[in-house]
């Protein structure tokens, strides 16, 4: 596995646990928003993390840490993820997986083996705008078998959106509820100019206060169990 960053403490990235991060290098997306650049585009790669290293931390923090978050870039291009989930998950961590849902075999085998214990996915436009957002050749048959694989897996999970008025309307967010209908969880992401992939989004906005509330009761009225903003 490639692993570009790591984060030995976190109290925000697993739901009420304490976690540790593994961030993985490469992505099948080039969403122009991605805050992680340096895990995306290739020319900005930085020295990968030997997983021994990491597994000697883990193997010392067992009973002070709940948790693993696998995100990246997208851990699910990485051949071997479901060994180093399994490894981890022996340690008796619990398993969060961040994914951006293009891989839905397997993200279907690691459901399959009981290695998760949380997923996190980003529902990222309509699937009718999928390729112009993520600004990659993609299938968007594959993000909705993933939506429908997460919702079926009995395993804790949320869809997430990441909003920038460059890239969304309203009217498409309500579109991605048509998509994940009778979901439990959806969360609308600010998106917050810090580093961007592509620098021009330094300048791109998000919704304002009042329009995200106003969609987060929409999204909760017609097609959401939860829906929050943050
Ligand atoms: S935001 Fe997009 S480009 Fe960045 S890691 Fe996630 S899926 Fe990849």
């Amino acid at each position: 596995m490639k692993i570009g960053g790591f984060q030995k403490f976190s109290l925000i990235d697993y739901p009420e646990k304490v976690s540790a991060i593994i961030f993985t290098q490469g992505c099948n997306f080039r969403c122009p928003y991605c805050h992680n650049p340096e895990l995306v585009d290739p020319a900005l790669f930085g020295p990968l993390i030997e997983l021994e290293e990491i597994f000697s931390f883990l193997e010392k923090r067992k009973g002070k840490i709940d948790a693993v978050v696998i995100t990246g870039g997208e851990p699910t291009i990485q051949e071997d993820l479901l060994e180093v989930i399994t490894r981890i998950k022996e340690m008796g961590y619990l398993i969060k997986l961040d994914t951006n849902g293009s891989k839905p075999l397997v993200l279907g085998k690691l459901i399959v083996e009981g290695v998760l214990d949380y997923i996190a996915m980003d529902v990222k436009a309509p699937l009718s705008k999928y390729q112009e957002v993520v600004r990659a050749r993609i299938d968007p048959q594959q993000i909705l078998e993933s939506i429908r694989m997460v919702m079926s897996s009995g395993i804790p999970y949320e869809f997430r959106t990441t909003v920038a008025r460059q890239l969304l309307s309203p009217e498409d967010i309500l579109e991605i509820g048509k998509t994940i209908a009778g979901a439990r969880c959806y969360v609308l992401q600010k998106f917050v100019p810090s580093k961007t992939l592509d620098q021009s989004f330094l300048k791109a906005t998000t919704f304002s206060d009042s329009e995200f509330e106003v969609l987060r009761r929409k999204m909760e009225n017609s097609f959401v169990d939860h829906c929050e903003v943050r």
